[in-house]
């Protein structure tokens, strides 16, 4: 395949855009070649500036559970922006996005939408500071949560370090009071509770991580979690921007069976538009303004195309249910790859989770981001390079979680697993 014209297209970009991305993962810098520029998608494609479709493994990295282009979500934006593309008023649509939400989520019974994940995760980490008085958030090495100064702490980089800022510009004051753990280690969190627990408002975590590839919460650490809220009143906060009507519609907390404070959500629920939100129960969301004194605040919040194509979305995913289905894809994806690997000596993990899953470079097991960070990253590049060519979108780094969507044939998946089959056996004469 030919990729001139997006390579050409970075070029331009790169002058008038900082490295040519409104978003540093874009930008293929772990895998050694350009990004390519898309021009229209549809169902399980991404169509290029060259003209190359390729069957897409990202879905804008989680939103696009029903493919793209889904022609009632298209519909549904089509008619909506006949009417206006945003009043600054409230709109029946946000109270339907709203019930929508905690018809499916029990633990959430209140929800404030705002415009991406980043802004749902700062928002809910004042949200618990404000209910508790309290100053400390802990949160774990390897998950994301965004770009909120507090919590560009340890995000996906190998810094284990209490409260040192991973990006300049994050001052040391911001970080202070962010406390970085591994994740599933269900001893070091009860230790260090049992030091700090009573000036912590909140523990932020991924149920299932999908940002140092997928690594799934244990029992034991889900227990833990439960344990130092009991005892200290600490707040959960389960930041399920990714895991949100992507693994489960019911999310990743009905799966590990947590009962979080405040739920953070975006990706999935603004169905390819910008959204994110933050629920809970109602006496922790009536501090919010305006029902209470902690402040947040958005122009476009609830904006009425971003409420459309959510609605339609997840009344589409209630309608069809087609999560059987992405299980059983995804189970077969996971295990043709597996099993190819394993005919050529590649060690490869695989972690899996219904429609998100990682492929390690390594034996593993991978549990953290420990275990995560010793894979075989240039094997991964060159694997992703080789994939591209043969018209197959994976991630553009180890250590992001791929999607299937429910666009995904049968036929899409095979050719994915002969694709690698036919990388790794190439791979192995090397
Ligand atoms: C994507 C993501 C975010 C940030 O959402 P944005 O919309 O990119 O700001 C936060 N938390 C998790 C778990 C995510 O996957």
């Amino acid at each position: 395949m030919e990729f001139s014209r997006s390579s050409q297209a970075f070029a331009e970009a790169q002058h008038w855009i900082p490295g040519g991305v409104d978003s540093p993962a874009r930008a293929f810098g772990a895998v050694g070649c350009d990004p390519l520029f898309i021009e229209r998608a549809a169902g399980a494609y991404l169509y290029d500036l060259d003209g190359n479709a390729l069957i897409d493994y990202i879905g804008s990295w989680g939103p696009m559970i029903l493919g793209h282009a889904h022609p009632e979500v298209t519909a549904a934006l089509e008619k909506a922006i006949q009417q206006g593309t945003s009043y600054g008023t409230p709109t029946l649509l946000e109270t339907r996005l709203a019930q929508k939400v905690v018809a499916a989520i029990p633990s959430i019974e209140m929800v404030r939408f705002v415009n991406s994940g980043t802004e749902a995760t700062m928002s809910a980490i004042r949200l618990a500071r404000g209910f508790t008085g309290r100053n400390k958030i802990v949160k774990f090495e390897g998950n994301y949560h965004g770009h909120a100064d507090s919590l560009l702490v340890a995000a996906g980089s190998a810094a284990a370090t209490f409260g040192v800022p991973n990006s300049p510009g994050v001052t040391p004051g911001t970080s202070q009071d962010t406390l970085v753990l591994p994740y599933n280690n269900a001893e070091k969190l009860l230790q260090t509770m049992e030091d700090v627990g009573k000036e912590v408002a909140g523990i932020i975590f991924e149920p299932i991580v999908g940002n140092m590839g997928c690594v799934v919460a244990t029992e034991e650490f889900c227990a833990a979690l439960r344990e130092v809220r009991e005892l200290y009143g600490i707040l959960l906060i389960c930041d399920e921007v990714m895991t949100g009507f992507r693994v489960d519609y019911r999310g990743a907390q009905h799966l590990l069976k947590i009962q979080p404070d405040i739920t953070t959500l975006g990706k999935i629920i603004g169905g390819g538009l910008p959204v994110g939100a933050y629920g809970g129960l109602r006496e922790i969301m009536r501090q919010i303004l305006p029902s209470g004194p902690v402040f947040q605040a958005g122009t476009l919040s609830g904006n009425p195309l971003a409420m459309t194509a959510g609605l339609c979305t997840l009344e589409i995913l209630e309608k069809t249910n087609p999560y059987p289905y992405l299980e059983q894809l995804s189970a077969e994806l996971a295990a043709g790859i597996a099993q190819a690997a394993k005919k050529h000596n590649i060690p490869l993990c695989v972690n899996r989770v219904g429609s998100m899953m990682t492929f390690f470079f390594q034996e593993g097991p991978v549990y953290d981001w420990e275990t995560a960070s010793r894979s075989d990253t240039r094997a991964y590049a060159h694997f992703f390079r080789e994939m591209l060519h043969r018209g197959i979108y994976f991630p553009c780094s180890q250590f992001e979680a791929l999607f299937v969507s429910a666009a995904h044939r049968e036929e899409h998946i095979r050719e994915t697993i002969h694709a690698a089959d036919t990388i790794f056996a190439e791979m192995k004469t090397k």
